[in-house]
């Protein structure tokens, strides 16, 4: 533009001395050529004229394009609700001041915060006042981080990023304490008092040694520990959780491969009518066959299965292994098997299970579906359902680990159980602690009042045995019996009975 603008000068210069000579000759009395020179003049001041507004314009659009620009990366990277960084705010201004903390031989600290409860405000009083907590909590958060970035990322998740000197990295805690503190303190939104939880993860490193998305991730998986421990306080990452993190995903991936190559088997720990000694069933126990790890417990494995999804095909595997197997004992032997919660989440279990009993040509009066109390809690009706359409074709159902979860009578009512496990829990400390005798007492005798008998488990020694035999449950099962042992071992032992399964004519006894 100013090119233009010099362009217009110089011939208007030059344009003016040709006007000069022309006025010089005019004088000499030629008028009309007077009439053209002003003429000229008239035009190259209006070009001039036009130049300059076009000029204006130009610059006011160039300005108008930055403004635009600037609101809309403002726009990109805040948050519109409380006018925080967003999650791409954070990583840029964080990236920025990772930097300058390199810079400074600073650290940088990473807080991630997640809300908890806050859903039940929304649901309970909309979301007007939702959204004021979020704008109350993002203003708390602003006010107690000392000048970091805050951010939301998402609903009700915040992060705080902040550089220090390394000797303030350990009054982190602290600032977490403060910030849990501030958010959770009762609020008063649009007229109503209301209070939300807290978890915090903490993660601190010299930043030269990862970007802010690596130390945010650090910050969640810390997070994380809090929330599945309901930890008041805020939880440091540490090198461990990750390793965990990793064992996690491989243990996932060593399922989905043992359930392709049949790794997972059936075991068959014994179930002893008290009265007589007689075995008169087996609970079946999964096992997983790991070639290079050996025979791995269920309790390292059924979580992962449950929460990637996997547990409905594991389960399949295993009871249909166990009715093939079991379908040439005695017919008098039930067999039990364990249904987690998901899978009564199912709404086609029943279906799934009536056609492996059919599949092994298995008699369903003989099968014992076992399902927690904590079953119950996701959808009673569902439960219900798939319940009755069991039921109807002659399964039996037990209620396992009684005593551990609410133990309610209303659950005890809510579906019509067959059988009650009381928890191991309480019988291996029946023998030294008074309270267990008598909780494993009073569950006896409402279970007579109820008429449902009484299964219990972990019996370890003899002395537990007549302690049980006494309150009148009818069936034991525990390592004094016979701990879970495989298929054929258990087919050994049904073919070896000539006497009653009371120890030490137990054969094939071993780890489980
Ligand atoms: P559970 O159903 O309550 O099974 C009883 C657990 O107590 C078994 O542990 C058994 O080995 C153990 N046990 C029995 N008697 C004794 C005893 O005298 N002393 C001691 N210390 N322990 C005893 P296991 O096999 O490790 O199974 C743990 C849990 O894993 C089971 O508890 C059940 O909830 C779950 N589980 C096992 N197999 C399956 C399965 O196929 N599907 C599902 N969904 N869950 C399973
Ligand atoms: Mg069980
Ligand atoms: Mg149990």
């Amino acid at each position: 533009m100013l090119i233009v603008l010099i362009a217009a000068m110089a011939l208007l210069i030059w344009n003016g001395s040709e006007i000069f000579q022309q006025l010089t000759f005019a004088r000499k009395g030629l008028e009309a050529d007077l009439k053209i020179a002003v003429t000229a003049l008239t035009l190259n001041l209006a070009l001039i004229l036009f130049g300059w507004r076009r000029y204006v314009d130009l610059v006011h659009e160039a300005e108008a394009r930055r403004d635009g620009e600037a609101r809309a990366a403002l726009i990109a990277s805040t948050d519109g609700m409380t006018g925080l960084l967003n999650r791409k705010g954070f990583a840029d201004r964080g990236e920025e001041l990772r930097q300058a903390a390199a810079s400074q031989g600073h650290q940088l600290t990473i807080f991630s915060l997640q809300l908890s409860r806050f859903k039940a405000i929304n649901d309970r009083h909309g979301y007007d006042v939702g959204d004021k907590v979020l704008r109350m909590i993002a203003a708390s958060l602003e006010q107690q981080s000392a000048g970091g970035l805050v951010a939301r990322l998402a609903g009700d998740e915040f992060a705080i990023a902040i550089a220090s000197p390394a000797e303030h990295v350990p009054e982190a805690e602290q600032m977490a304490e403060r910030l849990l503190r501030a958010v959770t303190r009762p609020m008063e939104a649009e007229g109503r008092l209301v209070q939300v939880g807290a978890y915090i993860g903490i993660a601190a490193s010299n930043p030269s040694e990862g970007q802010i998305p690596d130390l945010l991730r650090r910050a969640d998986i810390a997070l994380d520990r809090a929330k599945s421990n309901c930890s008041a306080r805020p939880v440091w990452f540490d090198e461990s959780m990750e390793r965990a993190l990793v064992l996690h995903g491989e243990i996932e991936q060593g399922i989905r491969y043992g359930l392709e190559h049949g790794q997972f088997i059936p075991y068959f720990e014994p179930q002893i009518d008290l009265l007589t000694g007689e075995i008169i069933g087996f609970e079946v126990l999964a096992r997983w066959n790991h070639p290079l790890s050996g025979l791995i417990e269920p309790d390292r494995f059924i979580p992962v299965a449950e929460e990637h999804g996997l547990i409905g095909r594991l389960s399949e595997q295993i009871i249909l292994a166990a009715l093939v197997q079991a379908a040439s004992w005695d017919p008098a032997i039930k067999i039990s098997v364990n249904i987690s919660p998901t899978q009564l989440t199912d709404s086609w279990l029943a279906q799934r299970i009536v056609r492996l009993l059919a599949e092994a040509g298995f008699p369903a009066e003989r099968l014992v579906v076992e399902i927690t109390e904590s079953s119950l809690f996701a959808d009673l009706d569902l439960a219900r359902a798939i319940v009755t359409s069991l039921k109807n074709q002659g399964i039996r159902l037990a209620l396992d680990d009684f005593g551990t979860g609410f133990s309610s009578l209303a659950h005890l009512r809510a579906l019509p159980f067959d059988v009650i496990k009381i928890d191991r829990s309480f019988v291996s400390t029946l023998a030294s602690d008074a309270e267990s005798a008598a909780i494993v007492r009073a569950v006896t005798t409402l279970a007579d009042a109820l008429k449902v008998p009484v299964t219990v488990e972990g019996i370890e020694d003899a002395a537990t045995h007549a302690a049980v035999a006494g309150f009148g449950c009818a069936v034991g099962q525990g390592w004094y019996f016979g701990k879970p042992m495989s298929g054929d071992q258990a087919s050994a032992l049904l073919r070896s009975r000539e006497t009653p399964a009371i120890p030490n004519q137990t054969p094939a006894r071993q780890a489980g």
